[in-house]
């Protein structure tokens, strides 16, 4: 590729709403462009990026036997009704109507519409198990986009999902899956750990998620350091992977919010010390629906709190994980569903702080929505996990923990009958009785690895790409391509050879200073640069720079294209 005929459009600057290192550097590198809140523009340097990854994860799904669909971005309501998730999805659901006035949504994942397509065309055990997968854009109306493509309303997500006729079919399945998925990460040179998304079963099968590692991921991963235990420590991970919200709606009932002014209100409340006691408060959202996760260690009484005093104050919702809950309230203290005030459902899942006393919440003035820290209240401390509970003993008795951020790039969940039960997907067995079809899920955030990926390799200079993901394996940087003939027949000449062998390579002749260019090339990440000056022309050489390198070195003309292969 001719710079001159394609399209780069690089910053000097980030602009001011990006946090993370990835989101400056793909603003920075012109590989994405905003156009609304999570919407974004894949810039022909960032598809291709966008590309080589969607390429390696079709590679691996169809050496695991996954097979190739691409369903409707747009789902019918009706689907939804079937599996019950039109009630229960909440607001992530973009809902619209056609001129019908019919209901639709679009869609944040594809249970439903895979479903309805295969009780159509499965009925029998012969054709059973089956497994299909898309590269499909997604659209989830997440309360907080933000991160660049991290976390964007709009995303290109792959998913599977497999049908059989028993459970230890899909056992075999998810295994098949979960080898694949390692293929993937492995060949895009990541560095990520498959954990238990279930926190509660150790060494579970039942789901996991892949995460890359990263500082600045919302997840956090505890793992063992004497043993295999791995596990995400989200709040209340078994309702929300496995969706059971209608298990979550059932507790809506027996919830009640606490409201208190603000955490330290509450802290004090509770006369427990904030060192003490909160492992971490994260602010998952600023409108209503807002979540404070709250995690409370056990080494207080919790009986001798009043109704009364927690009566009356407004407050965010505290949340804690189920083992954090169990430690802070002892056996029966807590439950976990949703948060909700005449039927609205305003956080998917929160903690009732006092399973005996009613404490105000689901009374007109006390529910809770439109809170912002900052404006209503200080902003909370943040306290790194890490500090608090690394080298806890591990859940499994062999070593001690240690708690690492991650981004979850991939998921994997057996669904079991959930929507084939719902959904009434059958087949004939070998005695022609009807069963239920057992069902799993995989999913791969594509657009997601991209901005993960940056976050693990950058620097100051820019963007580190690893061979697999590189737009481009090689850069060409001519000094004067259009002043210096000699520059430009070598140039020319390495680009033919290169291209030749299958080098994907990029020649930059823009007329542009050389300081531009070199910063380009080196902001955009790509792995291997060749320099072509007079200079060094007179003595038959170039300066070849790999991205990681510190500094060049001078290289004879024909010996540089073999460094790049
Ligand atoms: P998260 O916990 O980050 O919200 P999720 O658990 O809701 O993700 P899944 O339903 O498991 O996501 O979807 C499969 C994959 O899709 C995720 O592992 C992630 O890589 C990707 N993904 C999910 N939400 C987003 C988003 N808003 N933007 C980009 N990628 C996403
Ligand atoms: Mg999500
Ligand atoms: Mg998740
Ligand atoms: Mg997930």
């Amino acid at each position: 590729m001719k710079a001159s005929q394609y399209f780069i459009s690089t910053l000097k600057e980030a602009p001011a709403e990006a946090e993370l290192p990835s989101h400056k550097l793909m603003l920075r590198a012109g590989l994405i462009k905003r156009v609304a809140s999570g919407l974004y523009t894949w810039m022909p340097m960032g598809l291709r990026v966008v590309r080589k990854v969607e390429a390696i994860v079709r590679d691996e799904m169809n050496q695991a036997g996954s097979i190739e669909v691409l369903m409707p971005a747009i789902q019918p309501a009706e689907l939804w009704q079937e599996s019950g998730r039109w009630e229960f999805y909440g607001k992530e659901l973009l809902r619209l109507k056609d001129r019908h006035e019919r209901d639709f949504c679009v869609g944040p994942t594809h249970e439903e519409v895979i479903t309805d397509t295969v009780r159509r065309e499965i009925n029998s055990y012969k054709q059973l198990p089956k497994n299909f997968f898309q590269i499909q854009t997604k659209f989830r109306d997440e309360v907080r986009p933000r991160f660049g493509v991290m976390r964007a309303r709009e995303f290109v997500m792959k998913d599977a999902y497999s049908f059989h006729a028993d459970f230890a079919s899909l056992k075999a399945t998810y295994d098949v899956m979960y080898q694949a998925y390692c293929n993937v990460f492995d060949r895009l040179g990541l560095d990520y750990r498959p954990v238990a998304a279930d926190t509660g079963s150790i060494g579970g099968t039942g789901s996991h998620e892949f995460q890359v590692l990263a500082a600045s991921g919302e997840d956090v991963i505890a793992y063992s350091t004497g043993s295999d235990y791995a596990a995400n420590i989200e709040l209340a991970p078994t309702l929300r992977q496995q969706g059971e919200r209608a298990a979550a709606a059932e507790a809506l009932t027996k919830i009640h919010t606490p409201n208190t002014k603000t955490i330290q209100a509450l802290v004090d409340l509770l006369n427990i010390s904030i060192e003490k006691t909160v492992k971490s408060i994260v602010v998952e959202g600023e409108e209503e629906g807002s979540l404070v996760l709250l995690l409370l260690r056990g080494d207080h009484e919790f009986n001798d709190i009043k109704a009364e005093k927690l009566a009356g104050v407004k407050s965010p919702l505290v949340m804690a994980t189920p083992a954090a809950i169990k430690d802070a309230f002892g056996a029966n203290g807590g439950s976990l569903g949703p948060i909700g005030f005449k039927g609205k459902v305003y956080a998917d899942y929160a903690v009732e702080l006092l399973s005996d006393t009613v404490v105000g919440a689901n009374e007109d003035d006390y529910h809770y929505t439109g809170f912002n820290f900052g404006r209503d209240a200080a902003e909370p401390e943040f306290v790194d996990l890490r500090n608090v509970i690394d080298g806890d003993a591990s859940p499994d008795g062999q070593g001690v923990l240690k708690l690492v951020r991650g981004i979850e790039v991939g998921h994997v969940f057996q669904l079991r009958t959930k929507y084939s039960e719902a959904m009434n997907a059958t087949f004939l067995d070998q005695n022609g009785k009807a069963q239920v079809m057992e069902m799993g899920c995989y999913g791969i955030g594509i657009t997601r690895i991209v901005a993960a990926a940056i976050e693990q390799n950058n620097d100051e200079r820019g963007i580190i790409w690893t061979a697999a993901m590189a737009p481009f394996q090689a850069v060409i940087v001519p000094m004067n391509y259009k002043k210096s003939d000699a520059v430009r027949e070598a140039a020319d000449a390495l680009y033919a050879q290169l291209k030749a062998v299958g080098v994907d390579v990029l020649l930059d002749d823009r007329d542009e200073r050389a300081g531009v260019l070199l910063n380009d090339s080196e902001l955009l990440g790509i792995p291997h640069r060749i320099v072509i000056g007079d200079r060094g022309l007179k003595n038959g050489e170039v300066e070849y720079q790999a991205r990681r390198d510190a500094e060049s070195q001078a290289v004879a003309v024909d010996a540089v294209a073999a460094k790049v292969q």
